[in-house]
């Protein structure tokens, strides 16, 4: 076949061409949407998260998350999850389910099975033992008193620990002893995505322990070998783990490993521009989600926290997923924001349907309530969200705002709430639900609803504020709420009328 044909096929053009015109012929890319694509790396990107459970998903660690899950999805990568669960003590059973809560909360979710780094100690002695037998690690018999005098001399002669066994020897009998890693002579490289060129002398490494004496792998080997064994081709975490990228380097490059490519990112400040700490207060998800974040907000906010795209603020998954870049990251620590993140949150509860907002609201609702909504009243509050939710920033707010809706009858009128309802307002109200008695239910809108009211003040030659202040009071007690006519709309005509009586009844 010497031209090009295009045959039509299911309805699309596919074009059948020789090889050798496609090198030469490079627009042709624009028909086979090559062009439209992000450069592919050589092999499937595989990113990883790899937390320690500490009894929370931190937003440090999800925000980090997010950049690799984005940096995955971009190049039609997976995004895996790694518990890093060596240390007894603190990897509790609730501490790892506190992180896979708070990632389900996020609606971030990973591929594959999780896996779990104390489940693989005997692949990571198997690395060790490799790393003995080609000389890359060694016994070391070093007693504590040696190792005390050992640190003393290397901190004296401002070295890198080294231990007398690293070239050999007889081993004392039946003497504990412990791995240690060889640090080769020379330096380490590398090329971080957001750090730049990374360079550290050799001789700055200690020669680390692999394996401790009772023959459990440290963490810097098993990070190594789990990397390695779960295909990990870009490794994207703090910058507090930067210093490690050069030893873990020298450890794959020990073992023969293609060695990742490593993207460090900053660690997000407190809005004092100090390190995120306890002092700052909330520090896991789970608090953002307590304070009344809703998951894709709180998404949005963390991944525009220190990466940018252009003029991008508001963005859902998707519209991400297209543009993500780790050359994107800021170099600079972020700071946080949380006059911007209620922003951000509010723009995605605008665009949220009322079933999702009742989903992850529902805790709000029912705090404010004082217990579960019955039918009648998520009835009002469904009818009522979308006129609503422009109104309020987080969950805590629009349950605030939708509470007049909810309330239930006879309500409840106290402090200053009541004072509107003067004695000599009696017969402006009772005026007022003749009125709104006589718009029947298919003409109950705010439109008409508001017709009426305004034909009702102009015939008498009075004020809104004169009847306002009252009829709201009767309606919501007090609780926030948008325009009187909107109010009603929202109530319904028999729940309106039933609180202006109730109101009557009870206050006149
Ligand atoms: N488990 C480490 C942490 O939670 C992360 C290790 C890594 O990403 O390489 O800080």
């Amino acid at each position: 076949m010497n031209e090009a044909k295009i045959i039509p096929r299911f309805g699309v053009f596919i074009l059948l061409i020789p090889a050798p015109f496609m090198v030469r012929l490079p627009y042709l890319e624009l028909i086979t949407g090559q062009i439209m694509s992000p450069k592919q790396p050589s092999t499937k990107v595989v990113t990883r998260f790899a937390p320690s459970p500490t009894g929370f998903l931190h937003i440090g660690g999800a925000r980090t998350a997010l950049f690799s899950y984005y940096f995955a999805k971009r190049h039609g990568g997976a995004f895996r999850l790694r518990i890093e669960d060596t240390d007894k003590k603190r990897s509790t059973a609730e501490a790892t389910q506190a992180i896979l809560d708070g990632m389900d909360w996020l609606d971030l979710h990973h591929d594959g099975d999780i896996v779990y780094q104390s489940q693989n100690a005997d692949k990571h002695r198997a690395a060790a033992e490799a790393l003995i037998k080609s000389g890359h690690a060694y016994l070391c018999y070093l007693t504590p008193d040696e190792i005390s005098a050992e640190r003393e001399a290397s901190r004296a002669e401002g070295r890198a620990f080294r231990s007398k066994w690293r070239n050999g020897g007889t081993p004392p009998k039946d003497a504990p002893f412990v791995v240690r890693f060889k640090v080769p002579q020379g330096k380490t490289t590398i090329m971080d995505q957001v750090q730049g060129e990374v360079t550290w002398n050799n001789k700055d490494f200690d020669d680390l322990i692999l394996l401790r004496a009772d023959n459990s792998p440290v963490y810097m080997l098993a990070v190594v070998v789990d990397d390695h064994d779960m295909g990990v081709t870009h490794v994207i975490r703090g910058d507090d783990h930067l210093i490690n990228a050069g030893r873990q380097k020298l450890i794959y490059e020990a073992l023969g490993w293609d060695v990742p490519d490593f993207t460090h990112v900053p660690l997000i400040f407190g809005p004092d521009g100090k390190k995120l700490s306890k002092r700052h207060g909330a520090l896991g998800v789970d608090a953002y989600a307590d304070m009344g974040y809703i998951p894709a907000g709180l998404r949005n906010y963390l991944t525009r926290l220190g990466w940018s795209h252009g003029d991008m603020e508001i963005f859902d998954d998707a519209q991400v997923t297209k543009v993500f870049a780790l050359s994107d990251i800021n170099k600079a620590p972020a700071r946080l924001d949380f006059g911007k993140m209620a922003f951000i949150n509010g723009e995605h509860m605008a665009r949220t349907d009322v079933e999702t907002l009742l989903y992850y609201g529902k805790k709000f609702f029912e705090d404010i309530n004082g217990g579960v909504l019955n039918t009648a009243q998520m009835a009002r509050l469904t009818k009522a969200l979308p006129h609503i939710v422009s109104r309020a920033k987080t969950l805590d707010e629009l349950a605030d705002k939708a509470f007049f809706v909810t309330r239930e009858r006879p309500i409840e009128i106290t402090g200053k709430a009541k004072k509107p309802l003067k004695p000599d307002t009696e017969t402006r109200l009772r005026d007022l639900l003749s009125v709104l008695k006589s718009i029947k239910e298919d003409a109950w809108n705010d439109q008409n609803i508001l017709e009426h009211l305004q034909a009702y003040i102009t015939n008498e030659g009075i004020g809104f504020g004169k009847v306002g202040a009252p009829l709201r009071a009767c309606l919501t007690g007090g609780a926030a709420s948008p325009d009187l006519s909107l109010v009603l709309e929202l109530l319904g005509r028999e729940e309106a009328l039933g609180r202006i009586e109730d109101c009557l009844g009870t206050y006149f």
